[in-house]
Order: structure tokens, then sequence, then C-alpha cells
């Protein structure tokens, strides 16, 4: 089996939860060993070009060249606030200009605002549609400290612990059990 690394992870999911999905692994923490490879954690919003780079990708706005440091702050405090909410590690009040449109056809949530902050409100957005579309909430992060991956639960019950429980879950359960029984010397 391949690391839980690759797009299809996301494949045929809305839109919305597949954008937090890609948004908030921007800051991959994978360092466990699979098929005898380490997996190195990297950081793809590491620069402010980084993050053009990732705007563009995903069809958000960008800069066009500008973004600097404070952009790209903004951009890893956005991530960090929603890996924390995932993580169920509290609540978090974001201070962005996002408005609300109403139509006929319902609310949504708008971005107003520099390149920037309108690519983060769209992010932000996509997290209220998520909750909205119920898929926010099968969205976890992967509780083994060598992993970390924001993984998407497809499973029926909605209820899976791991990204993985062949990579992370079983690797979690032999570490346990080592701990549980040292070997002697
Ligand atoms: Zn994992």
């Amino acid at each position: 089996m391949l690391p839980p690394a690759t797009p299809e992870e996301v494949t045929g999911l809305p839109d919305a939860v597949a954008l937090i999905h890609r948004f908030t692994n921007t800051d991959d923490r994978r360092t466990f060993v699979v098929h005898g490879r380490r997996l190195e954690a990297n950081d793809r919003l590491a620069t402010p070009a980084d993050l053009e780079r990732w705007l563009r990708e995903h069809d958000l706005p960008d800069p066009g060249g500008a973004a600097g440091h404070t952009d790209l702050a903004r951009a890893r405090d956005l991530r960090a606030a929603l890996r924390r909410a995932l993580g169920e590690r509290g609540e978090v009040l974001l201070d962005l200009p996002v408005r609300v449109r109403l139509t006929a056809r319902g609310a949504e949530p708008v971005a107003l605002g520099d390149p920037v902050t309108v690519a983060l409100g769209r992010i932000v957005a996509a997290a209220v549609t998520a909750t909205a579309d119920g898929t926010w909430r099968r969205l976890g992060i992967c509780p083994a400290p060598d992993c970390q991956w924001v993984f998407y639960d497809r499973s029926r019950p909605g209820r899976a612990r791991w990204c993985s429980p062949h990579l992370c879950g079983n690797r979690m359960k032999t570490q346990a059990y080592r701990r549980r029984t040292p070997e002697e010397t």
C-alpha cells in the first residue's frame, strides 16, 4: 500500500472538504517508515513563493508575485487554526473579513479584500460549506505522533481513528506492546 499522501485520497469528495484536506496537509508531518523508506516532514507553505504557487494550483486568487511574509504568516495561522479545530484542541475565533450573501437559494459566505485575504476567506468559506454538507465531521487528524495527517473518514460509521489502520494503527499498537513488555537483557 502506498503512503496516504496521494490526491486520490480526496477523489470524489465535494470541493469544499477537498480544499480543507489539501490546505491543512500542506503541513505534512509524517516521518514514519513505509516500504522501508522514511517519510520526510515537508511544509509546502515555507516561503511566500510557496504560498503563491499553492494558491495558483488551487484556482484561488494570488497576489501575482507580491506575496510577502505577512501573507505567509496569515496563511500559516489559518492552517494552524484549522488543524487545531480538527484535532479537537479547543475553539478558534478567526479574524477574517467574510461577509454573507443572502439570496433565494440561501446564505453563503463571501470573502472580500486583497487577493490573499480573499483566498484565505474562501478557505474559511469552504469550512462553512463542509460543515453544512456534513463532510467536516468526517475530517480528523491521525493521532500517531509521527503522522498527524489530516484524513477523510470514508467508513460508514465515521469513527475511524487512524489515517490508515494498516500503517498507523498497527505501528502504534506495536509500539505500545513493546513499551508494556520490555525486552529482557
Ligand atoms: Zn496516520
